[in-house]
């Protein structure tokens, strides 16, 4: 298998593209391809202050550094976010490849412990609700406020093609309008929330594993103790099965969702009025996360009783 471009010995084989590319050439592919998914969505301008969420997981290690390539010609600055959920057996590795992988491209960064608000992540495992819509509630609230904390213009996150149509496809399942109408690959900024964009939404999941792995790039690869039990894993497989059988199926399915679904829904990012606990943006008098942190602190405390 030869590489198309050079005609070296192929890395890859990019059906959907009929493409076959050797390590430096999907190196140039995957990274032109971030361009450009920025580029086509409006996500970056020059100047920007961006803040990249790194979980110390392959997709967000990906997203940091091919950013930091491309940071010159884009004309932006980095800095990264990292939170620290504090779930036991995962947490403490994550947060420290994070913060190595920050550490060796020299990109400042920011380590948000959620301990600090009283409780932390593992406290959801006595929840009935899947810990994950939680968490996902817990990671927006924390990163939008260290972002604009810290002055970014916008926050980038390592959610991939995958990604994205598993969650089109959990919300088309449930018949959830609300959550179509709001699942965008990039969010305009709105009183107090900053922009949200997701520079890897063109990308298949395994070519961002492929990218991380050719360049080096460390990342963890132990699974979180509280996805146990997620749907979307197995949407993601019904998803490369359906990729396999129909190459370019995936990215099509963005495109038709983009193209012509999502201008029919409702666009605004609606911000009617602030947290009367934590002063910070809501869509109702108590926001979502001080919602979630009165409810764990009170199980902690119940928990912790003699
Ligand atoms: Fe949070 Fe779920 Fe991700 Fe674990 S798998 S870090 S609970 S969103
Ligand atoms: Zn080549
Ligand atoms: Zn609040």
């Amino acid at each position: 298998m030869k590489c198309r471009v050079c005609g070296r010995d192929a890395v890859v084989k990019l059906d959907y593209a009929n493409l076959k590319l050797c390590r430096e050439h999907f190196i140039e592919f995957f990274e032109r391809r971030v361009a450009r998914t920025i580029s086509r969505y409006g996500m970056l301008r020059r100047g920007d202050k961006v803040a990249v969420a790194v979980s110390g997981g392959k997709d967000s290690a990906s997203l940091l550094h091919a950013l930091w390539r491309l940071k010159g010609e884009l004309g932006v600055e980095l800095v990264g976010v990292t939170i620290d959920l504090g779930i036991r057996g995962y947490s403490d590795q994550s947060v420290e490849v994070a913060r190595r992988n920050y550490e060796k491209l020299g990109v400042p960064y920011r380590i948000i412990k959620l301990a600090d608000y009283g409780f932390i992540m593992d406290d959801a495992r006595t929840l009935k609700k899947p810990a994950c819509s939680t968490c996902g509630a817990v990671k927006r609230y924390l990163l939008n406020k260290a972002a604009r904390e810290i002055g970014a213009t916008v926050i980038v996150t390592g959610h991939t093609l995958d990604d994205f149509l598993a969650v089109l496809m959990q919300a088309y399942t449930r018949g959830d309008l609300q959550q179509l109408a709001k699942h965008r690959v990039y969010l305009p900024p709105a009183d107090g929330l900053i922009a949200r964009a997701k520079p890897l939404v063109e990308t298949p999941e395994r070519e961002s594993l492929l990218y991380a792995q050719l360049l080096g790039l460390e990342f963890t690869v132990i699974e979180c103790p509280l996805s146990r039990g997620a749907t979307l894993a197995d949407f993601k497989a019904a998803l490369n099965l359906l990729e396999e059988r129909h190459p370019g199926m995936k990215i099509m399915m963005l495109r038709a969702f983009l193209n012509r679904l999502q201008p029919l829904l409702p666009s605004e990012r609606r911000v009617p009025g602030r947290c009367e606990v934590c002063g910070e943006p809501s869509t109702s008098s108590v926001c979502q996360f001080c919602r979630i942190r009165s409810r764990l602190t009170q199980l902690r405390a119940t928990c912790n009783r003699p």
